[in-house]
């Protein structure tokens, strides 16, 4: 993308509205544009961001062999007055009357949707195990909408709902996802912890968060630090082995973590060595949960077992706040000029700076940068506007791409460019041909 082509409107003020520094980048960096309260356009470059973040949620969920479809966001009340929740959930609910008078709700989740879904298709625990996700946006009225896309009230979830034949088959389902999770925030650059949680309107007893630390998160937390040490990596899991799932469940919960709803301050104490004791804050990216036949039960949705009985499917739901992790994702990673975007989510590959906009052979090198990055499939951002180094690297550094290649005349009479890392601030300089293949290199590995 040229920039000089582009929608990039970044702001050279702070805005004064935004209280947590990931509000304020976003909204300087030109990603988002508040709409209503709690509810935001996503410009461009938020949108880019936005879908690669989408993007390694399906991939992961599909790694673990769940299976996407999508459902409305607008819902019939009718469903919810069969699960209880239509009356239960209370004022975050959006409830609207269509022309017909008919009470239609804007989902805040699925779970009355999909088991109506499952019921009308599904009879036989020989269609099972079944896991169904989808990625949509969400209303939630909540009171107190803050801090931009991290407590929205319209926000994109990935949700997903498994159906097992019994509860050992569903706690299959739910320590899957606790590792199919570890592995999609670990691509996103992010080290979400699984805390055991306490569960809310979706109701069960078996339910974790996943929590990035950050002072600015809502959850207040406590942790082992050692948890802090383990990576999932890119360790081969066979997503259908019982034994290896819960493995890697048990590695991660063995750890005391716990937020402030569960914490247990005399388990804390007596279960993690005082050096290791971490108490701090969190921002929750998502929540799994075993519910076993709390929706089935109601919403008649039965499966005849293998003794051929007819009997209630256990189920879990499972979420993920796509929206929410972008500004998760700032405050984990930034620094005083800007956001520093992990590789597995940057808007773009790298950016080009031209130091001489409208030097036939400084144009000609960024030219020839832009062309051959993008035939190596890798997608840069080349600043050609004419402007001063100086604000092209303030954008560049607001926007926070890892990867810069600078070009001026000086470095191309040596035959060299400059390439620099936004997150240590490091220049190298090097042939044109050599920072591609680095760029190139630095992609394939992530
Ligand atoms: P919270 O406790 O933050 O209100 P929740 O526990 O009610 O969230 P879940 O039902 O668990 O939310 O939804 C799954 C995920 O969706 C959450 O883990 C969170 O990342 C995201 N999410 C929930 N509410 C919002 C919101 N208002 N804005 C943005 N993301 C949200
Ligand atoms: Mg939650």
């Amino acid at each position: 993308m040229r920039l000089s082509r582009y929608f990039l409107p970044v702001l050279k003020e702070t805005p004064a509205e935004a209280q947590i520094v990931s509000h304020r980048l976003m909204l300087r960096a030109g990603m988002i544009k508040q709409a209503a309260a709690g509810i935001y356009s996503w410009l461009p470059l938020g949108y880019r961001v936005l879908r690669r973040v989408e993007q390694i949620v399906h991939e992961e969920q599909q790694r673990a062999g769940h299976i996407p479809l999508l459902m409305p966001t607008l819902q019939s009340a009718d469903l919810w007055r069969e699960s209880g929740r239509y009356d239960a959930y209370g004022e975050e609910l959006l409830r609207i009357r269509d022309r017909h008078d008919r009470d239609m709700l804007y989902g805040p989740t699925n779970e009355e949707m999909i088991t109506d879904i499952f019921r009308s298709h599904v009879s036989s625990y020989r269609d099972l195990p079944l896991t169904l996700y989808h990625i949509q946006w969400k209303f939630r009225d909540e009171v107190r909408p803050r801090f931009g896309v991290m407590r929205g009230r319209e926000f994109l979830m990935k949700d997903g709902y498994n159906f097992d034949v019994d509860r050992d088959a569903a706690i299959h389902a739910y320590n899957r996802h606790m590792v199919s999770y570890l592995r999609t925030y670990e691509r996103m650059g992010l080290q979400a912890i699984p805390m055991r949680a306490a569960s809310g309107p979706i109701g069960g007893d078996d339910t974790h968060e996943f929590l990035v630390l950050a002072e600015t998160g809502e959850s207040e937390v406590f942790y082992d630090s050692a948890i802090t040490d383990l990576r999932l990596g890119d360790r081969v899991v066979d997503f259908d082995s019982r034994d290896e799932c819960r493995a890697i469940v048990d590695e991660w919960t063995a750890p005391y973590a716990r937020t402030d709803e569960t914490h247990d301050e005399a388990a804390f104490a007596e279960r993690v060595p005082t050096e290791r004791q971490r108490r701090s804050r969190g921002i929750e990216v998502g929540q799994i949960f075993y519910f076993g036949t709390k929706y089935s039960e109601p919403m008649g949705a039965l499966v005849t077992n293998d003794a051929g009985e007819r009997v209630p499917v256990h189920m879990g739901s499972h979420g993920i706040g796509v929206s929410r992790l972008l500004g998760a994702i700032i405050e984990a990673s930034h620094d005083e000029n800007g956001i520093i975007w992990p590789e597995g989510v940057t808007p773009f590959h790298c950016g080009i700076v031209n130091l001489r906009q409208g030097d036939a052979a400084t144009d000609a090198a960024c030219e020839q940068l832009y062309a051959t990055l993008t035939a190596r499939g890798l997608d840069p951002l080349y600043d050609d506007r004419d402007e001063r180094a100086g604000a092209k690297f303030a954008t560049m550094d607001l926007v926070g791409l890892p990867w810069r290649i600078t070009v001026g005349p000086r470095g191309l009479n040596a035959g060299k460019v400059e390439l620099t890392s936004r997150r240590t601030g490091r220049s190298e300089e090097m042939s044109l041909e050599d920072a591609v293949a680095r760029v190139a290199d630095i992609y394939a590995a992530a």
